[in-house]
């Protein structure tokens, strides 16, 4: 039984957005999109609580004052907590595209996975499909290109690590509903060091804002700049995240610019 842990209200069992949901669970926290916007990305979560039960109750629960259109259980079993018209509580503060309002800009998905707290236990398969099925269905029906669903870390970097460096992006690309690209494997060359400064860390800065995040152009590899870069590791060349833009992350960074700037067409957009 879905969401036994949370009382029952008068909206449970209201038509879903998405064919793909089993049940819609009302959320009360929620209110209205900013100027009725409609959503144009979609922001990927883990929970990063114990059992998917408890973060489901929490995510309904009235004090927690948090929320997601959607969750999407181990076993692939998918709800829907807010209707996607309205404003779900998911993102917080942070920004992507200079998009400050990512509430009323995106669509919220929690996976229910205990995160780094939790040990970064695998995502399952069946749940990889489960989310893969539903971004398919809001990309299709919406029609936002798959390079503007993110991961929480990249609009919020110096507060968030969800869903973390085990999320496989690699088969959301190969699904056709996100952005990726191959990350050119780690040599054993010396990163750039913090507090590094010069016109190819203004460069770096540049690519990371052309794509989406938000760093200052100071030219000095500041304490934004590399949890920014941990936040791009974390997604884009898992295999080592630790702040530090070595030749392998500048290499990741390039290419992916180069197929998926915000308002170019791109192959997979
Ligand atoms: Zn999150």
């Amino acid at each position: 039984m879905i969401g036994t842990d949370r009382d029952r209200t008068e909206s449970d069992g209201a038509p879903p957005d998405s064919v793909r949901v089993d049940a819609f669970l009302a959320s009360p926290n929620f209110g209205a999109r900013a100027n009725g916007r409609r959503p144009d990305s979609v922001v990927l979560h883990y929970t990063g609580m114990p059992t998917a039960d408890g973060a489901l109750a929490w995510l309904c629960n009235p004090t927690s004052e948090v929320s997601c259109h959607y969750f999407v259980f181990e076993d692939g079993r998918t709800v829907q907590l807010v209707r996607e018209a309205d404003r779900a509580w998911h993102a917080g503060r942070g920004a992507w595209q200079g998009e400050t309002d990512m509430n009323s800009a995106s669509i919220g998905v929690e996976i229910a996975n205990p995160g780094h707290d939790g040990g970064c236990p695998p995502f399952p398969e069946a749940q990889v499909d489960g989310v893969i099925a539903l971004l398919r269905d809001i990309l299709d029906r919406r029609a936002i290109p798959a390079r503007r669903v993110i991961a929480h870390s990249d609009m919020a970097p110096e507060r968030k690590r969800d869903p973390g460096e085990g999320f496989p992006w690699r088969r959301l690309h190969e699904a056709g509903v996100a952005h990726w690209v191959e990350p050119a494997p780690v040599e054993d060359d010396a990163p750039w060091r913090p507090a590094s400064e010069g016109a190819a860390v203004r460069g770096l800065q540049a690519q990371l804002a052309l794509y989406g995040y938000t760093v200052a152009q100071s030219g000095i590899l500041d304490r934004q700049t590399t949890l920014c870069v941990a936040a791009f590791q974390r997604r884009f060349r898992p295999a080592r995240v630790d702040g530090l833009p070595d030749a392998s992350t500048r290499d990741t960074l390039a290419r992916l610019v180069a197929t998926g700037v915000r308002g170019k067409a791109t192959p997979d957009a």
